[in-house]
C-alpha cells in the first residue's frame, strides 16, 4: 500500500526530533529517516559525551587544585583510567539515547526508516529514495520534507592532513589512553572545550589558533581565557596558520605552521583538528528538486526556514545557522508549525544565548560591543572583574568578568558576556534582561552569593565604583 506522509524528515537529531514531536502532536503523519545512529550528533558524539567527560576532568582538576585554593583541604589526583572513563561515558550515552530518542519515538508512534535518503523526482513532485542496509530501495513520498542532516567536522586544505591519522572531536572522545601530548588546531568552542578537557586529564596541550581564542566573542573573553589556559599549562600559539601535517615514522605528529616569526614545527603524540564543521548535503540530490545549496554546502533558507522549494524545509546545523542543539530543536518545532499549520513563524536570534563549557565558562547573549558600534548605536559598557562578585570570592576563583553592553542614549541593555564559573547560567538569565534598562537591573532582586548577583553588580557599576559597594548594597 502506498502511503503519502504529511512530513518526511531526513535525520534523527535535535532538529528532527523536535519537528517530529510537534508534527505528531498536530495530528500529522510523520516518517523519520536515519542512516547512522538514532539521536544524531548531540547525544552520540556532541553535547552529551563532551560534557560528561568535561565534568569528570573538572572533578579531577578540583582534586588537584583544591589544596592550593582552600586552606585545610588535602586532596590529590591520580592518573586517569581513560578506558573506564570512556566506558562510563558510553553507558550514559546509551541510556540517554534510549530514554530521550528511541522511547520517545516509540511513544509518539511516528515511523522510523533506517537507510540513506536522497531526493528523486522533480521540483514539483519531489520524493525520497531510501537505500537500506541490505541494498533495497524504498520510495517515500510526503507533502512536506525536512532536511535535518546536521554537519560534520571540516578542515581547510592542509598539505598532508588527509594522509595523516588525526583526531576529530568524535574520535578524541573515544581514545582509551590519555595522550601524553596533543596539538589542537582551532580556537572555537569545540577546540577550547577539548583542549581544556585533555589538559585536565593530564595531557600536555598546545593550541594553534589562527586569530584569537573564541574570536567571535568580545576580545576580553580571549584575554581572560588565555590567562586561564596559561595558568593550567595549556600553550596557546596565536596567529598560527597550519601549512603541513605529517607523522614521523612510528612517532610524533608534526604540524608546520606559519606564525608571526616565520614557519615553525610543533610535535605531539596526537593532533586534534577542530577547525569547524560543514553542513551535510552531499548525496542528497538537492539540485534535482530545485534546492540550491550555499557556498559551504548549507541549505539556504528563508527566516521561516523554507528552502528554494516550497515543500522542502531545513532545520539545525544543515542551515549553516548557529550550531547549537537548542537552535536545531527550535528550528524543528518552527518548521512543523510553518509547514503543517501555516503559522509563518520567523526565526529570531536577537536573544540567542551562547555557551562554551570551559571552566571558567564563556556565556553570552545579545550584542557584543563591536556589534553595537557596527550597528551605529551609541555604546556604553562596563566590564566587572569577578573579584567584585562575592560568589567568586568564596569560590576562591576570581578569574573572569561580567560585561554589560548598553545603548548610551536609552540605557537599554543590548548584550551580556561573562567568563565565570557557570557563565552559561548568566547567559540564560541574560536572555530575560535584554531590553531592560541598566537602572531596572541594578534595582532588581538578586540573591546574595549567587554568580547571577554579579549581573546586578555589573549594572550598578555604570553609576557606582564597585569597590565602594558593601554587601548587597
Ligand atoms: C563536540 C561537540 C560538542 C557540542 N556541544 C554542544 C553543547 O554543549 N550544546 C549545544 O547546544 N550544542 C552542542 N553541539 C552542537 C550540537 O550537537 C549540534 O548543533 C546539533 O546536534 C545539531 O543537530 P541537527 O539536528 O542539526 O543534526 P544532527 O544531530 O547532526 O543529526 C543529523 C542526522 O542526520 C543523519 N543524516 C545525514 N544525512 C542523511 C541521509 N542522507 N540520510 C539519512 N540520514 C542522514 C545523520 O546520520 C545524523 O544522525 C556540540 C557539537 C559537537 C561536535
Amino acid at each position: 500500500m502506498h502511503t503519502k506522509f504529511d512530513l518526511a524528515i531526513i535525520g534523527s537529531g535535535g532538529g528532527a526530533f523536535a519537528a517530529a514531536i510537534r508534527a505528531t502532536t498536530l495530528g500529522k503523519s510523520v516518517v523519520m529517516i536515519e542512516r547512522g545512529t538514532l539521536g544524531g550528533t548531540c547525544v552520540n558524539t556532541g553535547c552529551v559525551p563532551s560534557k560528561v567527560l568535561i565534568a569528570a576532568a573538572n572533578a579531577r582538576h578540583v582534586a588537584e587544585d583544591a589544596p592550593e585554593r582552600f586552606p585545610g583541604i588535602a586532596t590529590k589526583a591520580d592518573p586517569v583510567d581513560m578506558a573506564a572513563l570512556i566506558g562510563g561515558k558510553q553507558t550514559l550515552i546509551e541510556s540517554l539515547r534510549s530514554e530521550k530518542y528511541v522511547d520517545v519515538a516509540d511513544s509518539y508512534g511516528w515511523q522510523v526508516r533506517r537507510g540513506d535518503a536522497a531526493f528523486a523526482g522533480t521540483p514539483d513532485a519531489p520524493v525520497l529514495e531510501v537505500t537500506k542496509i541490505d541494498g533495497s530501495v524504498e520510495t517515500v513520498e510526503a507533502e512536506h520534507y525536512l532536511l535535518a542532516t546536521g554537519s560534520r567536522p571540516w578542515a581547510p586544505p592542509i598539505d598532508g592532513l588527509d594522509e595523516t591519522e588525526h583526531l576529530t572531536s568524535t574520535t578524541a572522545m573515544e581514545l582509551t589512553k590519555v595522550p601524553e601530548s596533543l596539538l589542537v588546531l582551532g580556537g572555537g568552542y569545540v577546540a577550547l572545550e577539548q583542549a581544556q578537557l585533555f589538559a585536565r586529564l593530564g595531557t600536555n596541550v598546545t593550541m594553534l589558533v589562527r586569530s584569537r581564542l573564541a574570536s567571535k566573542e568580545e576580545p576580553d573573553v580571549s584575554k581572560a581565557l588565555e590567562e586561564v589556559f596559561a595558568d593550567e599549562g595549556i600553550r596557546v600559539v596565536r596567529h598560527a596558520v597550519p601549512t603541513r601535517v605529517s607523522r614521523e615514522i612510528g612517532g610524533k605528529v608534526v604540524v608546520s605552521a606559519d606564525v608571526a616569526s616565520g614557519t615553525r614545527e610543533f610535535r605531539a603524540d596526537q593532533v586534534l583538528v577542530a577547525l569547524g564543521r560543514r553542513p551535510v548535503t552531499d548525496g542528497l540530490n538537492l539540485l534535482a528538486v530545485g534546492v540550491n545549496p550555499g557556498d559551504t554546502g548549507e541549505v539556504v533558507v528563508t527566516d521561516q526556514l523554507l528552502s528554494s522549494n516550497p515543500r522542502i524545509w531545513a532545520a539545525g546545523d544543515v542551515t549553516g545557522h548557529p550550531e547549537f542543539v537548542y537552535v536545531a530543536a527550535h528550528h524543528g518545532t518552527l518548521v512543523a508549525e510553518n509547514a503543517l499549520s501555516h503559522t509563518e513563524r520567523a526565526v529570531d536570534y536577537a536573544r540567542l544565548p551562547r555557551v562554551t563549557f570551559t571552566s571558567p565558562a564563556i556565556g553570552a547573549v545579545g550584542m557584543t560591543e563591536k556589534d553595537v558600534i557596527a550597528a551605529g548605536i551609541p555604546c556604553d559598557c562596563r566590564v566587572l572583574p569577578l573579584h567584585h562578585v562575592p560568589r567568586a570570592l568564596v569560590n576562591r576563583d576570581t578569574r573572569g568578568f561580567i560585561k554589560i553592553v548598553a545603548n548610551a542614549d536609552t540605557r537599554e541593555i543590548l548584550g551580556l558576556t561573562a567568563v565565570a564559573k557557570d557563565a552559561g547560567e548568566l547567559a540564560a538569565a541574560g536572555v530575560h534582561l535584554l531590553g531592560k534598562t541598566i537602572a531596572e537591573v541594578a534595582d532588581t532582586w538578586a540573591p546574595y552569593l549567587t554568580m547571577a548577583e554579579g549581573i546586578r553588580i555589573a549594572a550598578k557599576a555604570f553609576t557606582t565604583d564597585p569597590s565602594q559597594l558593601s554587601c548587597c548594597a
